[in-house]
């Protein structure tokens, strides 16, 4: 900058520093780059890369790429080429990774989508998305009958043991897993090019397709995992369990890719139960547990981790939601060799910070903290107001700036151009700061912020302080609308079984603790708290229930 332009921005940028990003490759070609021969490091292709939790089924690093490749081929054989749509409805599983896989060789497009979708939410992301192929379970075809009708080619993977041949027009998984892989075009793939779309969590209103790019996704995976000092450092000891959805980012690229780059296995599990993934803990001697908010309160309230040998657990990692300090303390109890710390990031922007506690020459770090920015990126901090940067220890919304970003929301520029601006900061809509030590602590979403008379509460403190009372096993806060101060915070609260706990005891227990405007005004008991399977708390339909069922 020169003396006529001061940079008036308070910029933040990791501790580490910046590193050569290879991302001018396909995807799939830094994925594995240790395995072709230009690759910085050797690859060993007999390690094993999946592990199938519901099966116990392997696959080695040449599985992998082999099985990836001609499931590319059959599909580039069925029609679909280089920029075409493929919509991946699968539970998490081996054939969800091979089928990402094969549909980035070509440089098509996927979609990814919940399998437990209703009909009509498919089809609109199908269309919306011009998907022309489905590569799904035999569970799930019954939900594909009209698009199918449409022309929408329908690939099903069999039930296990099964091995009937389709008869209503599907193409048999199994039957384009064993096309000739020699048959493979290669096409020129564009850094620009998108290679993934997921949908945001839906979470503040509908969920959104988020178009990622090559250069965008190996951007995030390389800002978390290479270098000489990964920030996250995954290696090919580790056995990383997968549970968090294959088809949200945050699995799909901070699990998924990470692993296979850094030559890691994953241990992929189609459910989250509790007791079956401590079983499959102690089993495989999983080292990296990663989670989200309401998988750390399970683990805290449960009564049976004794039961486990849950040590080889090194590294436990949370993203998705606000986890504040009191629960990040209880569930490090629970595993005593494990680093525990935090990621942020949206499906809009990759991985906004992660926690330099999982660095090779890691940091200290505070609990509740959700990180430092990420390396090469930068940061800021801005006052929701007035849009001007604001220095360390000052909350404002949060905005980042960096390769890893998306392209643009599918179809929607000017939803695009509200979320990055022209300076290519993209907005992220949550509320935090930076504390001296470049740490991010995540205050709350700026939307879901209570705005009580001129104050601010926020949702999550009131809920951290709530899950801590012994007879409570979850709550969630919302605003509900007052003619004094405008909102007042009330809170939804799961009593623990067999508990006698009134509104009286609740309010008294969190308002003994909090200065006056953030004390709750009600409490109504629920059986559970509405969640996003991608772990937050979908606190809009607490404030549906409380219009509907609760106005009085
Ligand atoms: P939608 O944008 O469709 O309303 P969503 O924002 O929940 O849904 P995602 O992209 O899945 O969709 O989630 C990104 C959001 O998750 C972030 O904006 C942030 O609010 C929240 N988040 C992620 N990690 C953390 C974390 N460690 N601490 C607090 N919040 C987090
Ligand atoms: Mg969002």
């Amino acid at each position: 900058k020169t003396d006529q332009e001061p940079s008036l921005d308070f910029i933040f940028r990791s501790k580490l520093p910046d590193i050569f990003i290879p991302n001018h490759l396909p995807l799939i070609d830094y994925v594995f780059q240790k395995f072709s021969g230009d690759g910085d490091g050797h690859g060993d292709s007999t390690a094993t890369c999946l592990i199938d939790g519901a099966t116990g089924r392997i696959f080695t690093y040449a599985d992998v790429q082999t099985n990836s490749r001609r499931i590319a081929a059959g599909i580039h054989r069925l029609g679909i080429r280089h920029r075409d749509v493929v919509m991946l409805l699968l539970p998490n599983s081996p054939e969800f990774a091979l089928s990402f896989l094969a549909v980035a060789y070509i440089g098509a497009v996927s979609t990814t989508a919940n399998p437990f979708y209703m009909q009509p939410e498919i089809e609109k992301q199908a269309k919306a998305s011009t998907a022309k192929m489905i590569i799904t379970k035999r569970c799930y075809v019954d939900k594909l009958t009209n698009l199918q009708n449409d022309g929408v080619l329908i690939v099903c993977v069999e039930d296990d043991g099964d091995d009937v041949v389709s008869t209503d027009g599907c193409v048999s998984f199994k039957e384009l897993s064993q096309a000739d892989e020699s048959e493979l075009p290669k096409p020129e793939i564009s850094p620009e090019d998108t290679v993934a779309m997921p949908y945001s969590s839906g979470t503040t209103g509908l969920p959104k397709g988020v178009m990622i790019t090559h250069k965008g996704l190996v951007t995030s995976i390389a800002q978390k995992v290479d270098g000489e000092n990964p920030n996250l450092n995954f290696t090919a000891d580790d056995v990383i369990l997968c549970f968090l959805p294959m088809f949200h980012i945050y699995a799909l690229d901070a699990l998924m890719l990470s692993a296979m780059r850094t030559g890691a296995a994953l241990l992929i599990v189609p459910r989250f139960e509790l007791n079956m993934i401590m079983e499959l803990i102690q089993r495989y001697k999983v080292t990296v547990v990663p989670v989200a908010p309401p998988v750390v309160l399970a683990f805290v309230k449960s009564s049976e981790t004794e039961r486990y040998d849950l040590s080889s657990v090194r590294m436990m990692l949370s993203g998705a939601a606000t986890l504040k300090k009191e629960l990040e303390e209880a569930v490090r109890l629970k595993f005593p060799n494990a680093i525990f710390g935090q990621g942020y990031g949206m499906t809009e922007s990759g991985t906004v910070a992660k926690s330099l506690a999982f660095a090779k020459n890691p940091f200290k770090t505070k609990s509740g903290a959700c990180g430092t920015v990420i390396r090469n990126a930068e940061m800021k901090v801005v006052d929701t107001t007035t849009g001007v940067s604001l220095p360390r220890n000052q909350s404002g919304e949060i905005c980042v700036r960096g390769h890893q970003l998306m392209k643009g929301y599918l179809n929607d520029p000017e939803a695009t151009a509200q979320t990055i601006d022209k300076d290519g900061w993209l907005h992220t809509g949550d509320i935090g700061f930076v504390d001296d030590d470049d740490e991010i602590f995540i205050v709350d979403r700026l939307k879901e912020l209570i705005k009580f008379k001129g104050y601010q509460v926020a949702p999550a403190e009131l809920e951290a302080l709530l899950i801590s009372h012994p007879y409570i096993d979850d709550a969630g806060v919302v605003a509900m609308k007052d003619e004094v101060a405008d909102e007042v915070p009330v809170a939804f609260v799961v009593r623990s079984k067999g508990s006698q706990l009134n509104e009286d005891d609740v309010k008294s227990y969190v308002n003994k603790q909090v200065v006056h405007y953030k004390r709750i005004k009600t409490v109504f008991f629920i059986e559970a708290i509405p969640k996003a399977v991608s772990g937050k708390i979908l606190r809009k339909e607490l404030r549906a229930k409380l219009e509907t069922e609760y106005s009085k």
